[in-house]
């Protein structure tokens, strides 16, 4: 039986994983961070307000919809969708920006900051800010800012200033590089709102904390409607925030089976995916010990997804602690495999999904056949795919 409130430990760790791998200057910081995050959980205040920016400005709860069509058309086991979606902003990410932008508030922070990959946190994060009449910059990779430009221009309309960062491969992990210099330079006006289960502690705790809705609001849910738990839960996993947020308060449900699904990209050949448990191992990367994809040297290597916001060569450090213990499993989606369930999601249901959140569809289109039709198979829809709609139409229409 696992314990799950017995991570991180006091010292940030998740077994082997975690910790707090950065430079001395971001130290006090990063300490002030999790002091004011305790204090805040624990404030009556904090806690009603967060839950009502959840309700009326996110758009809390979100349906937990019965894929009924994608259900008949696989023949096997009942598929329901946990429609984040449907939130505001188009993806599960304004859950953790709302609630750090709080937390950036009572430490009188008055400059955001924040990386992003498809641009979605971008957008959560310059969208709290304006919210709240915070200045907001936020770092991107020049290669993501070509095929996340729609999210750019959101970016600016909201107030925020995106800065293109052109250094090595010009995706994510520059951009969390950029935006932890930035940081560091500015820290005493400046609070950095990490955007996934990631980096040095207390982030992934913060991150997952702040995520855990998800499964709350889907347990409470199917219990309603199904009078019983599900069988299986799918979730894509980048850094891993909203799988982590997703199963979560099914950890202790030992016959709830959970499935993270990496970035399979072109084929598990080094440098053409993204899938951290398929050929990568254990080391530090921005702050935080965890699997990672690096060559014999340690050189971090290249990866690639079709999907921008799954195009990361390390994963959140939880995940890797489940992944020993046995309780969540993982397995990857390719390209191919994603735009397909992309393209059956859309026309099956009449829902246009994220192109990473097709990762998770794409792996129940795999189990869902074999499956008896009395079991339930939950995916969690972690965003819409109209930020992708262009790309995607270049590569299949
Ligand atoms: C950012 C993003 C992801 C990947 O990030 P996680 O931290 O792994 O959740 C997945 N889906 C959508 C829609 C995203 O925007």
């Amino acid at each position: 039986m696992i314990s799950i409130e017995s991570v991180p430990d006091a010292s940030g760790h998740f077994g082997p994983y975690g910790g707090m791998f950065v430079p001395e200057t971001l130290m006090t910081a990063l300490q002030e961070l999790e002091r004011e995050y305790r204090a805040a959980v624990a404030d009556p205040a904090f806690q009603s307000e967060l839950d009502g920016l959840l309700k009326n400005f996110c758009g809390r709860p979100t349906p937990l919809y019965f894929s009924e069509r994608l259900t008949g058309k696989l023949g096997g086991a009942k598929i329901y969708l946990k429609r984040e979606d449907l939130l505001h902003t188009g993806a599960h990410k304004i859950n953790n920006a709302i609630g750090q932008i709080l937390l950036a508030r009572r430490m009188g922070k008055t400059r955001i900051i924040a990386e992003t990959g498809a641009g979605q946190h971008g957008v959560a994060t310059a969208t709290a800010a304006a919210r709240f009449g915070l200045e907001c910059v936020i770092y991107m990779g020049a290669v993501d800012m070509e095929r996340q430009a729609l999210n750019v221009a959101r970016m600016k309309f909201l107030g925020a200033k995106v800065v293109a960062v052109t250094a090595g491969q010009a995706t994510l992990k520059e951009a969390i590089n950029e935006a932890m210099r930035d940081w560091v330079t500015n820290v005493r006006t400046t609070h950095y709102i990490l955007g996934s289960a990631l980096g040095s502690h207390p982030y992934p705790m913060i991150v997952r904390d702040f995520h855990k809705v998800i499964g709350e609001e889907t347990k409470r849910q199917i219990l309603e409607r199904e009078g019983r738990l599900p069988d299986q839960l799918v979730a894509c996993v980048g850094g891993g925030s909203n799988a982590i947020g997703f199963f979560h308060a099914f950890l202790g449900d030992a016959a709830v089976r959970l499935t993270g699904v990496e970035a399979g990209g072109e084929g598990i050949t080094r440098g053409r995916h993204a899938a951290r448990f398929q050929g990568g191992k254990l080391g530090v990367l921005q702050g935080t010990k965890t699997w990672l994809l690096a060559d014999d040297d340690g050189q971090i290597e290249l990866t690639h997804s079709v999907s921008a916001g799954l195009d990361y060569a390390a994963i959140g450090p939880e995940h890797s602690y489940y992944r020993d213990q046995g309780r969540i499993t993982y397995d990857f989606a390719t390209d191919d495999e994603a735009l397909a369930a992309f393209r059956t999601l859309a026309e099956v249901e009449g829902i246009i999904p994220a192109l990473e959140s097709a990762h998770a569809i794409a792996h129940v289109i795999k189990i869902a056949p074999s499956l008896p039709k009395e079991s339930i198979v939950i995916a969690n829809l972690s965003g819409r795919g109209d930020k992708d709609v262009q790309q995607v139409a270049e590569m299949l229409l």
